[in-house]
């Protein structure tokens, strides 16, 4: 019987490792194109072999110690060593991929290359000699392309061979007082390892690599000794020891490619590169990039997006789902506050959430066709050479692009941020992009309250791709964050058709997603809110608002409209539940921005549970006193009564429109009129502020310090209010209603910003590199 075999993935970035762990273990990982997606390795047993796993690594340039993903990949690779190692290599990228393989060869494991993406290189009629490279570095080459499902098997007998047989020797040797140097160090500090480690380990040595030195723990003595060996080859060359190592590699490789690779057409540019020359054109790239935005949230969000989630909440939610439960649960003959739970606390709340899912699969489905196809790439790319200039890498739009899903991945995508002053600046503004669950509060506004304006909801994006630049800039000038931007680099990789599968299942994972939170905990904390807002002290007795409440005692009635501060005809019964005697005193704080009333007060408070909350918030709040309606005889136009002489209640038209209805009027009222406006500003603060728990969380987690987490999430919500304030206050003026003190500070809050935005640099500091 055959020993289990375990293959290791190994590869650059984007050269296909997650297409090829799919197609060889059948699973359903997702592929994502940025670096900092796949951090964590995963496993997995190839298909229709026994006993073969294969373990998919992050991807990597080389095998140094500088970012979080080389670390895992090495440790990986030389602390559990697998038995053979499946290096992918792009074949339309073949001089950069080679230099991981160089050292992968070194390792002393036997390395398969499965060279990849060959669909494309015979498409561009390139050719590459694969025996004679092959031969050059002393391994097996297979050539594959994942996506098309080809050479698989052929990369998987391989690796079985290449596993049960003779471990791969480099063929490459360096110059000779480098090959000088690594003969004393393999003999006086790594004698004792296995033989085929001992190569790799010494050019590590060589290279001063701290986390192999303290590995090794070598005495003084020897580590002297070795370091004048390494003095003698600096000096013969003239340069430090670890890029003497990179640069012969990469003649090395040079000289491979002059042998093995022929291009058709030099001079010819391939498809790919005449789309880049358009969509990463200087002047057009900006203009091209929002257009594109513009038009992914327009389809998703505007006229079309509404159409679907209005269609979701009133024919399949509203009719189906509630109506048939509201009716079965009558005919059981159920108790009145269990019907109101089920019906107004569960439905309007989890519904009211699960109505935007079809509106939000349309829009993660198109960001995972831009993903896919290759576009989103560019955009960091774009963006880098645009925010060099203002000191901010592009490496800070990668986060925020993750972020367009959701905030915790995009925070996390944050750690391939060498410097520590950007990592933070960048963990602080990420969450300002729409994610997904930012999505309903989005349709929630521009679709109900604003009539499906796809320009509002595309205003909801900008907005946030505004605050990330405009943070970047104001942060960049401050003591605390000043310095010259990192390099950057990122591989961009060719256009090509979107596979549909990958896009689907992206799409259905994110989507999927939120469908569980609305399921969990959405679920419960709509329970959770149905109860706080229906039950509470009227007049002096505890118990359910609705039935405590007396229409007639306008005494009564005029004391709660005094205490909340509204006209005795807006009062209703839940303005005595705990929630609303709660949320009432800290809705003060919100008057300035529009609407500072109890209900959209607790909507923002509960958003940060998650973002989704807002709207569930809404759907139970101003449902509840919608339903007050006394039926009329439709001939006669009178008010109806039953046989007892019992007001006939009746539903009101159709659910969805009448919460809006009721929303509308609400911030109408609190905001002397401008009901549009407040409920815009209502909008942009929700977006900016501080994001729900769990990105929290990850901002925690990333900044590893409760100081600068606080500082975060301050410096969101303090802007969120500066911006919805002066959205508010100086929209007035167009609007007729100025409040000049209001108007006052909007104008100084906006001089001081445009000051910080213009202000010059701070002399730039050394860059930080965090270890
Ligand atoms: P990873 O970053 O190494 O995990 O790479 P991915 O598996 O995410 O692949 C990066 C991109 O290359 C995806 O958009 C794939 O669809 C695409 N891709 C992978 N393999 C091939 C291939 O053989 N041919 C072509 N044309 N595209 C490929
Ligand atoms: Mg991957």
């Amino acid at each position: 019987m055959d020993k289990p075999i375990r293959i290791a993935l190994a590869g650059n970035p984007n050269c296909g490792k997650t297409t090829l762990f799919n197609a060889l273990t059948g699973t359903q990982q997702y592929v994502g194109n940025w670096p900092g997606v796949t951090v964590e390795k995963k496993e997995g047993r190839v298909r229709g072999q026994k006993d073969v796993t294969v373990t998919d690594l992050p991807g990597i340039y080389s095998l140094s110690p500088y970012t979080l993903e080389e670390v895992v990949a090495r440790n990986y690779l030389i602390e559990e060593r697998p038995d053979v190692i499946l290096n992918i290599v792009d074949g339309t990228n073949l001089e950069r991929n080679l230099y991981l393989t160089t050292q992968l060869v070194e390792l002393g494991i036997p390395v398969v290359i499965a060279l990849n993406m060959m669909d494309l290189v015979n498409r561009e009629g390139d050719t590459i000699n694969t025996a004679e490279l092959s031969r050059e570095l002393g391994c097996r080459i297979v050539e594959i392309s994942a996506l098309k499902g080809t050479g698989i098997d052929e990369a998987v007998s391989a690796c079985v061979e290449a596993a049960n047989g003779t471990k791969t020797v480099p063929q490459h040797s360096f110059s000779g007082s480098v090959e000088h140097a690594l003969a004393h160090i393999e003999e006086s500090a790594v004698h004792d390892l296995p033989e085929e480690q001992q190569r790799w380990y010494a050019i590590k040595i060589f290279e001063r690599d701290d986390k192999v030195l303290s590995k090794l723990g070598l005495a003084p003595a020897t580590l002297a000794h070795i370091e004048e060996d390494i003095k003698a080859a600096e000096k013969e060359l003239d340069d430090d020891a670890e890029s003497i190592i990179t640069n012969e590699r990469y003649v090395y490789i040079a000289g491979l490619m002059k042998g093995c690779y022929r291009k058709k057409n030099k001079s010819r540019l391939s498809v790919s590169d005449k789309i880049d020359r358009i969509v990463t054109n200087r002047i057009l790239a900006l203009p091209i990039f929002a257009l594109v935005m513009w038009l992914v949230y327009w389809i998703a969000m505007g006229p079309f997006g509404s159409f679907l989630t209005d269609w979701t909440n009133d024919v399949f939610g509203g009719e189906w789902l509630e109506g048939g439960t509201r009716a079965l649960l009558e005919s059981w003959g159920a108790a009145e506050w269990l019907t109101g739970l089920i019906s107004d606390g569960i439905f309007h709340g989890v519904g009211a959430v699960l109505g935007f899912v079809p509106q939000m699969l349309v829009l993660f489905f198109m960001l995972c066709l831009l993903e896919d196809c290759g576009y989103m790439a560019r955009i960091a790319f774009i963006m880098d050479r645009i925010f060099r200039r203002f000191g901010l890498s592009g490496k800070s739009f990668i986060p925020m692009l993750v972020g367009m899903g959701c905030g915790v991945p995009g925070v996390m995508a944050s750690r391939t941020i060498e410097n520590e002053r950007d990592r933070r600046m960048t963990i602080m503004t990420t969450c300002f992009i729409p994610c997904g669950a930012k999505m309903p509060i989005i349709g929630l506004i521009a679709g109900a309250l604003f009539g499906g304006s796809g320009l509002v909801a595309v205003s909801a994006y900008f907005i946030g791709v505004a605050a990330i630049i405009v943070s970047g800039i104001m942060l960049k000038k401050t003591k605390m964050f000043a310095g010259d931007p990192a390099p950057f680099v990122m591989e961009l990789p060719a256009y090509h058709a979107p596979s549909m599968g990958n896009v689907l299942r992206g799409t259905w994972e994110r989507g999927w997603s939120f469908i569980k939170r609305a399921g969990t905990v959405i679920l419960l904390s709509s329970i959770v809110l149905w109860f706080l807002q229906g039950f509470g002290t009227v007049n002096g007795r505890f118990g359910m608002v609705d039935e405590l409440w007396d229409e007639n005692d306008t005494a009564y009635i005029a004391e709660v409209a005094d205490r909340m501060g509204v006209d005795a005809d807006d009062v209703t019964a839940a303005d005595d539940s705990i929630l609303a005697r709660a949320a009432q005193p800290v809705s003060v704080v919100f008057k300035p921005l529009g609407y500072g009333s109890w209900k959209p007060t607790v909507a923002t408070v509960t958003g940060l549970i998650a973002k989704e909350e807002v709207v569930s918030t809404f759907g139970i709040l101003y449902n509840y006193d919608a339903k007050a309606e006394q039926a009329v005889d439709e001939e006669t136009g009178e008010l109806l009564f039953d046989e007892d002489g019992e007001p006939v209640m009746e539903e009101l038209d159709e659910e969805g429109a009448q919460i809006w209805a009721n929303v509308e009027d609400d911030f109408n009222r609190t905001s002397g009129g401008h009901g549009k406006l407040a409920a815009y500003a209502f909008m942009i603060f929700n977006l900016l502020c501080a994001p729900c728990f769990a990105a929290m969380g990850a901002i925690k987690r990333e900044m590893n310090s409760a100081k600068w987490t606080w500082f975060a999430i301050g410096y969101m919500c303090l802007l969120a209010y500066a911006v919805a304030f002066m959205v508010f206050q100086i929209g007035k003026v167009f609007a007729g209603g100025v409040s000049v003190i209001g108007l006052i500070i909007a104008l100084v809050l906006l001089a001081f910003l445009i000051y910080q935005l213009f202000r010059p640099y701070r002399e730039s500091q050394k860059l930080e590199i965090r270890q």
